[in-house]
């Protein structure tokens, strides 16, 4: 492990000064137990040989790299490369920390996870780990998104979760949060939390990474077969909550020659509500139980956020990536939903792969780096999940460009 990641977070879960845990006195001690167990497991032959078997042999790591040649001459400058994590079991980046929040339930001893989802990714990748390892799912999950997301919704069920509407205020990712951490308190002693993030209170912001962290080690040896033994001069990927960006980020930190971009969304405007760039618009305060940047209304409280991509439609961001663009070893991309689009069917044509909207974001962002850059430098862009999802709601709303019947 890099000195980067056995430093950061402290022993109190700060990243500078973001992070920490600000919860109700009842959940202090399941807390705690949950960062205990992880600190011995993480560390344990037996856990780490589990997460290795899972991986190989149920999730189909390592996911490969692949040079995305025509994207690149449609560019005309810097080369492209694509970390496929939509080929992922289960279509996404998510069941990565999922299954291994799964063997942690188990290894503490609970029969039941519970969970917010946005998009319904995390709400299926956890479903999945969950059958999996034969423990119960409770899924929490904004009205607005549940009709948005109708297939992932089914997928959940099918799989064997319990879905619950949360119905307050906007219906979506942040409401879902709030919901499903109501319902936690109340049986905090007999299930887990599992966070689908880098956020959250200490100790989710680190064990997310860790186990997302996967990402960015594969891409790093798997890109230097591909450039001779070298590393990418920029990584992209977007930024919801965090965790792609920090899976794909975290092995490449201490290579201070390397440009890590996370791309926010800039949805339909810049006003407030109209969009969910929290790095760029927002300011420190502290929501779900950690302190870090977040989007405020005039009255202080977490503001209305909106994005195409609902997975990435989140007021907070993780504690690390605020605290990495504040030492400034990260840059914020900026992306609107029309780029998202338009870059959703461009890897579809170019490059046969349809991507999830949150992972055009980070596509759109690449391709427009890449025309600045001359074509002897290199892109990694993290493609943190497939568009099987998303195909009903753009062409319902955006005609398929140069389509043919
Ligand atoms: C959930 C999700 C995201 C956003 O979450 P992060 O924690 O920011 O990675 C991005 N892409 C896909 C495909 C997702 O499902």
């Amino acid at each position: 492990m890099s000195d980067y990641l056995k430093n950061h977070p402290d022993e109190n879960g700060y990243f500078g000064r973001f992070g920490g845990s600000f919860i109700p006195p009842v959940l202090e001690e399941p807390f705690k137990k949950i960062a205990q167990t992880y600190e011995s497991l993480k560390n344990d032959p037996k856990f780490i040989e589990e997460l290795k078997y899972v991986r190989k042999n149920y999730q189909g790591r390592p996911t490969p790299v692949s040079f995305a040649k025509n994207l690149t001459e449609y560019c005309g400058g810097a080369k492209i490369y694509l970390k496929r994590e939509d080929l992922n079991h289960s279509g996404a980046h998510k069941l990565n920390h999922c299954m291994a929040e799964v063997i942690l339930a188990k290894h503490m001893g609970f029969k039941k996870v519970i969970a917010e989802t946005g998009a319904g990714q995390h709400g299926v990748a956890l479903a999945t780990a969950a059958a999996y390892f034969g423990l119960e799912c409770e899924i929490h999950m904004g009205e607005v998104d549940i009709k948005k997301e109708h297939p992932n919704v089914v997928r959940m069920k099918i799989l064997g979760a319990k879905v619950i509407p949360a119905t307050k205020g906007l219906k979506t990712l942040k409401e879902a949060v709030d919901s499903a951490f109501e319902s936690y308190i109340s049986q905090a002693d007999s299930s887990i939390y599992c966070i689908g993030s880098v956020v959250g209170p200490h100790p989710f912001p680190m064990v997310v990474r860790d186990f997302q962290s996967i990402v960015g080690f594969e891409s790093k040896e798997q890109f230097a077969e591909h450039e001779n033994g070298a590393l990418p001069d920029n990584i992209v990927a977007c930024v919801g909550g965090g965790s792609n960006s920090m899976g794909i980020f975290s092995a490449f930190i201490d290579d201070k020659e390397v440009n890590l971009y996370g791309v926010e969304p800039m949805g339909r405007g810049e006003k407030i509500g109209e969009h969910s760039a929290t790095l760029t618009y927002g300011e420190e305060g502290v929501m779900h139980g950690f302190n870090s940047i977040m989007l405020k209304d005039e009255k202080g409280e977490p503001a209305p956020v909106y994005s195409i991509g609902s997975g990435i439609d989140y007021p907070s961001v993780g504690p690390e990536h605020a605290y990495l663009k504040d030492i400034g070893r990260t840059k914020v991309g900026l992306c609107d939903d029309k780029e998202a689009v338009d870059a959703f069917y461009k890897l579809s044509q170019l490059e046969g792969i349809i991507p999830a909207l949150e992972s055009a974001h980070a596509v759109a962002f690449a391709m427009k780096l890449a025309k600045t850059l001359a074509k002897d430098k290199t892109i990694l862009v993290n493609v943190s999940g497939r568009g099987d999802k998303d195909i009903d709601f753009v062409v319902e709303n955006y005609p398929i460009p140069n389509a043919k019947f």
